[in-house]
């Protein structure tokens, strides 16, 4: 066993997590290795053509303030974009695109090789060594030892891979690419505890055997988006979705086939994601309706093949072969890849810091799929941590963590730290108690600077980021200050907004407050600004209108900052502290929260132990100050 060379920080795995780890590593100035189990899936979509949608949105415009990728590669190659929900809420509203799968690979894979200090490298990971509780490289299946002071694990659902098609199990990681074997032997001589999880995905069919003419075609937004705002806004030529349903003929094959179902026959062990669930998990869970959504999604501009979204399944492939048949449009329809479920390993999530490092080894950090989520967006934002953290716990730097107020980031890896996930963990708007402030327009503002802050943000972007944080607050001084009156301009359009008439002189910032008064309206009345970019008065129009509702949720926000400044010892003896209930005592002792905001969110801590807590920190704070006195 050589060594071969000697880096600041390794990634293993070079999915959407590991290419957020490596670059972030090496955009810090690291000497990163990225490795992967074959250099053809870097940035593989092993799932659905989309990037985005309720959550997932806010987490990709998120990456994209920390200066990640995952926004940049998406905006260059969208196949169609659609903001969700425009008409309510702008908490709730969400972009959503598809993305060709093919190209979107390519170019990141183009990104990484063309990051100064980041290596690339095929091989298969079989051993973290470890000296003295830190990480100290890797050992490849090869036999080959690669020293680093960080390590990065991204390894998805590789693994241990094994996929299921109806009686048809293979030992194999997604799409049909070998599993990974040994890193979990590795992990459990490490001490790690480490369960199983399974997804699956749909089949996907040839366009050219569908009759699109029986479906409902989708079209993205007339209108250009982005994700980040460092990319242009492109017209190009967007691609249809197209929806149709299943029919009873589906649901009926699906009942008299469910003794060929690894989902029902207890092939499958591990737990799978609830809110992907495989269509015939929906037929019996919802016996009684008569019908189910299917969207055609297509998977790349440059082929023919089409994601059949709703039914994913590991039915057998006969089966598979009818079922797309019994829907509306793919009555000749051509199987190009059949649906399959995969099961996988991967380590319980609170044996993690807020960092992303383990507590088991200083220096080993998890990000992605691993940790026992779901999703490229889940997995790019865990990465992205990952891999500022490891570069800075290699430069001796305090590492970057999110808090839940800040971010929807900071949501995912509170809840993975702090209650882990009995299955897949999947990013929703619901997780976040602070979603007025936490919306996706606003990412920029919330980030940014944080990502400044640890160096992943460039000049070109801080100079975008700057003229529009400048702009937004000189707009907002501008409306707080201006008083407009009854004039006949400002009437006319209020009476024909149903507003009633101005009586008095009133600022432009109460006049936006009016419900029915949007700041083109003001533009319209001669009283805003018809030159000022979109992105600033859109904000500036948001902040205004629901200034309460945020005023509300930032008290709540100042409330758990408190808690959250009150650390706790990490050595501390939770079974001495006998007013803590067992159960609290149980799990306080396990998870070790960092804070008493942390210690607050585990299942099973209640109130009253955190009242006791709470006082317990108050004796330890003025010991400590009586001991500095003395
Ligand atoms: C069949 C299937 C169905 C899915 N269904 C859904 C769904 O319904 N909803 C949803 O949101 N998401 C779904 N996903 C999940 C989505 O694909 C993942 O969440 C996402 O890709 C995870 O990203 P990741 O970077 O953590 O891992 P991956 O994208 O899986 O990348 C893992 C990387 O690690 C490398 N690797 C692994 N082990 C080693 C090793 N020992 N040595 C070197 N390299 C290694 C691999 O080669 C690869 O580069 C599905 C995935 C699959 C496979």
């Amino acid at each position: 066993m050589g060594l071969t060379k000697e880096y600041d920080v390794i990634v293993v795995g070079a999915g959407h997590a590991g290419i957020e780890a490596a670059l972030a590593a090496a955009r810090k100035g690291m000497r990163t290795a990225c490795f992967t189990t074959t250099l053809e899936n870097i940035g593989a979509m092993n799932c659905n053509p989309s990037i985005g949608g309720p959550a997932k949105g806010h987490l990709v415009r998120e990456i994209d303030a920390l200066g990640g990728q995952m926004a940049l590669t998406a905006d260059a190659t969208f196949l169609q974009m659609r903001l969700l929900n425009s008409g309510k809420g702008p908490a709730v509203q969400a972009l959503r695109a598809q993305i060709d799968k093919r190209a979107y690979a390519w170019a990141m894979r183009l990104v990484l090789e063309r990051t100064p200090n980041l290596d690339l490298k095929q091989a298969m990971v079989q051993e973290i060594v470890v000296e003295d509780g830190r990480v100290r490289g890797i050992v490849t299946a090869t036999g080959i030892f690669y020293g680093a002071k960080a390590v990065v694990l991204s390894t998805g659902t590789y693994l241990h891979g094994r996929t299921i098609i109806g009686e048809v199990q293979r030992s194999s990681g997604p799409g049909g690419l070998a599993p990974a074997v040994g890193l979990t032997e590795s992990l459990k001589r490490l001490g790690f505890e480490v369960g199983r999880f399974k997804t699956g995905t749909p089949p996907r069919v040839d366009g050219r055997t569908v009759d699109f003419s029986r479906m409902v075609r989708q079209d993205g937004d007339p209108e250009p988006h982005r994700f980040s705002f460092m990319s242009p806004l492109d017209h190009r030529e967007q691609l249809p979705c197209w929806l149709t349903h299943t029919t009873p003929a589906s649901h009926e094959l699906i009942r008299r086939n469910l003794h060929r179902a690894p989902m029902f026959t207890g092939v499958i062990e591990g737990r799978g994601p609830r809110y992907c669930p495989s269509v015939e998990d929906k037929v019996v869970r919802f016996a009684d309706k008569e019908s189910h959504q299917v969207f055609l999604e297509p998977e790349s501009r440059e082929s023919h093949e089409m994601y059949v979204l709703g039914l994913s399944t590991s039915l057998p492939e006969e089966v598979q072969i009818e079922l797309v048949r019994t829907v509306p449009g793919m009555e000749e329809a051509e199987l190009m890849r059949p649906g399959y479920a995969i099961e996988y390993d991967y380590i319980v999530s609170t044996q993690l810091k807020p960092s992303l490092e383990t507590k088991l080894v200083r220096g080993l950090f998890c990000g992605g799929q691993i940790n026992g989520t779901s999703g490229y967006e889940e997995a790019a934002a865990q990465g992205l941590i990952a891999g500022i953290n490891a570069a800075c716990y290699v430069e001796g730097r305090e590492p970057l963590v999110i808090s839940r107020s800040e971010g929807y980031i900071g949501v995912l890896i509170d809840d993975l730290v702090t209650k882990g996930s009995p299955e897949p963990y999947r990013m929703l708007t619901s997780r976040a108690e602070f979603r007025m402030m936490l919306r996706q327009d606003n990412a920029h503002l919330r980030l940014t600077e944080k990502g400044r802050e640890y160096g992943l943000v460039d000049d070109a972007r801080w100079e975008v980021f700057v003229a529009l944080r400048d702009g937004i607050e000189a707009e907002r001084e501008r409306l707080a200050r201006t008083v407009v009156g009854p004039a006949p301009e400002v009437q006319r359009v209020l009476e024909r907004l149903g507003s009633a008439p101005l009586k008095a002189g009133v600022t432009l910032e109460q006049l936006l407050r009016r419900p029915e008064v949007r700041y083109e309206h003001l533009v319209e009345m001669g009283l805003g600004r018809p030159d000022l970019d979109e992105a600033i008065w859109r904000e500036v129009e948001t902040q205004v209108k629901y200034a309460g509702y945020i005023a509300k949720e930032q008290q709540q926000v100042d409330r758990m900052r408190r808690m959250e400044a009150r650390r706790i010892p990490p050595t501390l003896d939770y079974q001495a502290l006998t007013g803590l209930s067992m159960e609290a005592r149980e799990k306080l002792s396990r998870i070790r929260p960092e804070t008493l905001g942390q210690a607050s969110r585990i299942s099973g801590v209640s109130p009253a132990d955190v009242a006791v807590l709470m006082v317990h920190l108050d004796r330890l704070a003025r010991a400590r100050d009586r001991a500095e006195e003395a």
